[in-house]
């Protein structure tokens, strides 16, 4: 297993693998892929793994990083794992419970970062996406400022290296940078970003405030039917992006992953196959010139996959606001 990846300061002094692997499962996927996925990332030199308590992956991830680190294959410190706080478990008092919950099914004692995966508390409960009758999300009044001092607590006890947000637009990093009494700055924003959603302006603005930008969907999601439209555009299928790719000779994903890493994003990459697993990783092996950085730049369409439709009501619903 290498671990030469390259590697992001963060600004509490910890450090992030600027490739991670995504472990996201849409429900049409067999529940045996990601197992079988997550070993092949291993396996390959992935060091840096992203999941979730709402992804129902965090066992697989467990069982994964757990048998690699009994067969002396692996150390708990050669890996970056990140997981997230759900929007049911919003309530200060709840915080810790979802964390813990998210150790046991990883079988470790700590996550590397811990992330507040989405700024709409919703109602607490068993149900991941709780509804009313007419199907519409049941929503709760938490201020997440409040459950972000729920997780710097987590990570004074040890639980947490670091600690996170995901799917905020700079007036709610704002919000949570200037409450009173902030302990620990978000270290990272993990959102949406690609070639057709690049994200300039909330790049700009995590830059200036020293919060690493993680970009999820880079290469265009797995589409899934939940919440992708399927007449959108496939984005690895762009024809400038394919004629760039020839050009370096690489492949359309490894110019997309390649693209974010030279803007100084921390990107993510998911698949289930093992041809693409290690192309991916092969994206420290060259450079883009800045001629073709810009014609990347030029993609972008602000096409959001994935805009997340729960929580349109809510006065925290994140993707209404420009940036
Ligand atoms: P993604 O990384 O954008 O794309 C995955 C798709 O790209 C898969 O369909 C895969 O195809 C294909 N692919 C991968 N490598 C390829 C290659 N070398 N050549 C051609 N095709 C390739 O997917 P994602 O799962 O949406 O996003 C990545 C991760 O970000 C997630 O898994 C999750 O960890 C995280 N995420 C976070 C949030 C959040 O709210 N914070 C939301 C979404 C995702 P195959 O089917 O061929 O394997």
């Amino acid at each position: 297993m290498s671990s030469n990846q390259q590697r992001v300061k963060l600004n509490d002094g910890h450090f992030i693998p600027a490739l991670g692997f995504g472990t996201y499962k849409p429900e049409e996927v067999p529940e045996n892929k990601p197992l079988e996925a997550i070993n092949l990332a291993l396996d390959a030199g992935f060091c840096h793994i992203d999941t979730a308590y709402v992804y129902q992956t965090e066992k697989d991830v467990g069982q994964a990083i757990r048998s690699k680190i009994t067969a002396g294959l692996l150390k708990r410190e050669d890996i970056f794992l990140t997981t997230k706080l759900w929007c049911t478990f919003f309530r200060p008092e709840l915080v810790r419970s979802n964390l813990e919950k998210s150790l046991k099914n990883l079988q470790l004692d700590y996550v590397d970062l811990y992330i507040l995966h989405y700024p709409v508390p919703m109602k607490p409960g068993e149900d991941l996406f709780p509804e009313d009758e007419h199907g519409n999300a049941l929503l709760d009044t938490v201020d997440f400022c409040a459950t972000w001092e729920a997780m710097e607590k987590c990570k004074d006890a040890g639980l947490v290296k670091s600690i996170g947000v995901s799917n905020f637009n700079s007036r709610q990093l704002e919000k949570i940078l200037n409450k009173p009494g902030l302990k620990y700055k978000p270290v990272c924003n993990q959102v949406e970003c690609h070639l057709y959603l690049n994200q300039s302006k909330l790049l700009n603005y995590c830059k200036s405030k020293d919060i690493v930008l993680v970009a999820y969907c880079a290469l265009g999601s797995q589409r899934p039917k939940r919440w992708v439209d399927p007449n959108s555009p496939v984005l690895l299928n762009d024809p400038v992006l394919c004629d760039i790719a020839k050009k370096h000779k690489r492949s359309p994903a490894q110019i997309a992953l390649r693209y974010h890493l030279q803007r100084g994003i921390v990107v993510l990459a998911q698949s289930y196959k093992e041809n693409e697993i290690k192309e991916n990783l092969q994206v420290f092996e060259f450079e883009l010139p800045s001629e073709d950085m810009k014609i990347l730049d030029g993609l972008n369409k602000n096409l959001r996959y994935a805009p997340a439709p729960f929580g349109k009501g809510h006065p925290e619903y994140p993707f209404s606001d420009e940036f």
